[in-house]
């Protein structure tokens, strides 16, 4: 199939999230991965280095005669990051590789307004404007990360009331010219998963499971891609009318079951507690032969939604981040076995392949930094005014 011819915009992105995505690369296989020649990658690289996008440092070549200066993305540019999240709103500001130079944490109320997540938004916003002026700093892209944010709930978010127009129009006074990206908290996690994660183990398309506070899928594609991550609901996928009310105002939902609050209650430990012990709860807190059985039909129940998904949109990789990932192997197993139960064919024959990938709650605001890095890699690192040239 001839290749689409692509813009310089779409050339740029490929190099910058490629970028982003291997932490930095040598020439060559720059060029064999963004399918250009030496010689045009050459000229982009020129271009991006001017603007102060990438860098090249000297490196020891990794064979004799081989390339020695190696290409990655500029540790001066300034990205801003807002996280939203149960308790707080997380501002910082950070580098494209995940550097963070400033954060501060905005406490919310335990049940909050529009109009008190607005007024958390605006003293993030006052703080960071002090921050980034005392040292002179000019932001090159805000990504904004929301629970829940989808597109029936631009304005009336079921998981935490925020009315995101009106956080547009206040960013757009605060920051007249800054690009700003507001996106699922979904995709935040997954975007910080695949660019953060050494050796993550999908580089195409595959379905992100994220079990947090939420249970929340993303459709992950090429990262060139215009719709390149797309959240989808399937936290929301309800297994009994009779079962546990869900945030979402239904009952019975596999959030329900299988959330980190669900998990706290049947631990019989508050969600402070689980969030506190983090990576060691698994270790730390004794399981009944009971509560360990609970968890498995619990487990099994995540399984069968990720399987129902891939029913409805078949493809080849998941990765489950969240709690799930610190248990054992034979307690995970579990979910492999929910997803054989009912996915079509089974998940052999369906070629579904399986990892498991270490939880990032409580890193806030790691996870919208990323997401404001995935940003500006896709726009090219042009303004989305600026002409359109091949
Ligand atoms: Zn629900």
């Amino acid at each position: 199939m001839p290749e689409q011819p692509r813009s310089r915009r779409q050339t740029r992105a490929a190099i910058l999230t490629h970028l982003l995505q291997s932490g930095g690369t040598f020439r060559p296989p720059l060029a064999k991965a963004v399918r250009l020649s030496e010689a045009s990658l050459s000229r982009i690289l020129f271009d991006l280095k001017a603007e102060g996008l990438i860098e090249e440092v000297r490196r020891p070549a990794p064979y004799v005669g081989g390339p020695t200066a190696l290409v990655s993305l500029d540790g001066s540019v300034a990205l801003a990051a807002f996280e939203l999240s149960t308790q707080r709103l997380s501002v910082g500001v950070g580098s494209l590789s995940g550097e963070l130079h400033y954060t501060e944490h905005v406490p919310l109320p335990k049940r909050p307004t529009v109009e008190s997540v607005g007024r958390a938004f605006r003293e993030a916003m006052t703080l960071l404007r002090d921050w980034t002026r005392r040292r002179r700093i000019t932001l090159a892209q805000i990504g904004v990360s929301v629970p829940g944010l989808g597109r029936l709930s631009v304005s009336g978010n079921p998981i935490i009331p925020c009315d995101v127009d009106r956080l547009r129009d206040m960013f757009g006074q605060t920051f007249a010219g800054v690009p700003i990206d507001f996106t699922n908290s979904v995709v935040a996690h997954a975007t910080f998963h695949r660019c953060r994660t050494e050796n993550y183990p999908f580089s195409g398309t595959h379905l992100f499971v994220f079990v947090s506070h939420g249970v929340a899928g993303a459709w992950m594609d090429d990262p060139a891609e215009a719709d390149a991550l797309q959240p989808i609901e399937l936290g929301h996928m309800v297994f009994g009318p009779d079962g546990p009310r869900c945030r979402c105002g239904h009952h019975g939902c596999v959030e329900a079951y299988t959330s980190l609050q669900a998990l706290a209650e049947l631990l019989g430990v508050s969600e402070i507690e689980l969030l506190r012990l983090g990576y060691e709860w698994a270790n730390a807190i004794p399981l009944s032969s009971r509560v360990r059985q609970e968890l498995r039909r619990r487990l099994f129940r995540l399984g069968l939604a990720i399987g129902n998904t891939l029913n409805v949109k078949p493809c080849g990789g998941v990765a489950i981040s969240g709690w799930p990932s610190l248990l054992a192997e034979d307690d995970r197993k579990a979910v492999i076995e929910g997803i054989d139960a009912c996915l079509l064919g089974g998940r052999k024959l369906a070629q579904v392949s399986l990892a498991f990938v270490p939880p990032s709650t409580g890193n806030d605001p790691q996870a919208a930094l990323a997401f404001a890095a995935f940003c500006l890699a896709r726009s090219g690192g042009m303004p989305a005014a600026s002409t359109e040239a091949a």
